[in-house]
C-alpha cells in the first residue's frame, strides 16, 4: 500500500539479482482497502514499516518526527492515523515518482537502503523489510563517514522500535560481487543514495572500490 502500489514498477528476480527484469507501467488508478491489512502477519506490518521508516528519512523529517513518538501497534490499533500515515506514505512516493518516472533523478532517492538491502535479501534469505533496515543502517554509517549527516542513532533506534534488524553478519567480498551485478552502477561507481539529515535524502556518486572500503569499515567499526 505505501510502496509496490505506487510507481509502476513491476519486476522480477533473476537468480540472487533482484528486479533485474522488467517493466514500468503506471496503472489506471489504486484502491487501498484497509480491512486488508487485518489478515496480514505482524511479520508484513513490520516489512511495510522499513519503507515507511525510509521514506520518512529522505523526505519527510516531520513524519520521522511522528514515528519516534509512536509504535507499531498504535496503527494497528488506530484507525484512522493508519489511514493518515498510509495516505502520507502515498504522497511522498507518488511525489517522487510523477517528478521522476523512470528514474534518471529524484527517484533514486526511493532506493535509499536498497542497494546494500538487495545484496544481502536473497544472500541470505532475510525478509525485504529486514534487508533494507540493515542497508539504510550501513547507508548512515556511510552518510556519517563520507558527511554532514550525524543522526545513525536515531534511524537505529527507530527501526528497532518497529522491530527491524540493524546489524548482520555478512562476507563483503560476496556482497560486492553481488553489488557489481546491481543495476544502479554506472561504469565503475555506484550511485549511493545517503542523508545529509533526517528529512533529506541525497545521491552520490560513489567508486565501487571506494565503497568496498567504506563498507569494509563499517563492518569492522560493529
Ligand atoms: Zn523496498
Amino acid at each position: 500500500m505505501v510502496d509496490a502500489s505506487i510507481g509502476g514498477k513491476n519486476g522480477i528476480d533473476v537468480g540472487v539479482y533482484k528486479n533485474l527484469v522488467g517493466t514500468i507501467r503506471q496503472p489506471e488508478f489504486l484502491l487501498y482497502d484497509y480491512s486488508l491489512l487485518k489478515s496480514l502477519p505482524k511479520e508484513e506490518w513490520v516489512n511495510g514499516f522499513a519503507e515507511i521508516i525510509k521514506h520518512a528519512a529522505i523526505k519527510d523529517a516531520a513524519l520521522f518526527k511522528e514515528l519516534e513518538k509512536s509504535k507499531l501497534s498504535l496503527y494497528q490499533k488506530d484507525k484512522a492515523a493508519l489511514a493518515k500515515l498510509i495516505r502520507r506514505n502515498v504522497a511522498i512516493k507518488s511525489a517522487v515518482v510523477e517528478k521522476d518516472e523512470f528514474e534518471h533523478g529524484e527517484r533514486r532517492l526511493l532506493n535509499f537502503g536498497h542497494t546494500l538491502g538487495h545484496a544481502i535479501e536473497n544472500l541470505y534469505e532475510l525478509s525485504h523489510g529486514q534487508a533494507i533496515s540493515i542497508g539504510m543502517v550501513a547507508a548512515c554509517m556511510i552518510s556519517e563517514e563520507m558527511g554532514p549527516f550525524k543522526e545513525t542513532d536515531r534511524v537505529i533506534a527507530t527501526l528497532k522500535k518497529y522491530g527491524l534488524p540493524t546489524l548482520a553478519e555478512f562476507d563483503t567480498k560476496e556482497v560486492m560481487a553481488v553489488l557489481r551485478m546491481d543495476k544502479k552502477k554506472v561504469k565503475d561507481s555506484m550511485n549511493y543514495v545517503l542523508l545529509n539529515k533526517i528529512g533529506k535524502g541525497v545521491v552520490k556518486l560513489i567508486p565501487i572500490n571506494e565503497l568496498d572500503k567504506l563498507l569494509q569499515s563499517i563492518i569492522t567499526a560493529r
